[in-house]
């Protein structure tokens, strides 16, 4: 085998995960993201990060979407939450990501109110 052949087979990188909530395998090719993290049917993490990428979390649990949140130029994130350890991680979400479940999160507190909305229309 020529030295050639081995250096790309180094270099070579893991080119899906199976998701570890819906069993979904799922290629890391996302558009509009240089590494997706999350499963893009149930939005599902896995905790293998510090940072986005670095794959250096010992962790290994499952992370779950518990929140949408916007940066200041109007791009979408995800909140996940750890199930393993409860850290939270900010990503970005990816271009096929299910529109529903999306906004099934961001709706999310105004179809739980704490209050009965009827309480608004006396403020
Ligand atoms: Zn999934
Ligand atoms: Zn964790």
């Amino acid at each position: 085998m020529s030295t050639s052949t081995n250096a790309a087979r180094r270099r070579r990188r893991v080119s899906s995960f199976r998701c570890l909530n819906c069993r979904l395998d799922v290629s890391v090719d996302a558009p509009g993201t240089a590494h997706r993290n999350h499963c893009p049917t149930c939005l599902w993490s896995r905790h293998v990060d510090d940072t986005p990428g670095d794959r250096s979390a010992d962790c290994g649990a499952r992370m779950e979407p518990i929140a949408i949140t916007t940066r200041s130029d109007g791009e979408w994130l995800i909140i996940h939450r750890c199930v393993g350890c409860d850290e939270l991680h900010r990503n970005r979400i990816a271009g096929d990501d299910n529109v529903v479940v999306l906004f099934e999160l961001a709706v999310r507190p105004l179809a739980r109110t704490p209050f009965p909305l009827a309480q608004l229309a006396q403020l």
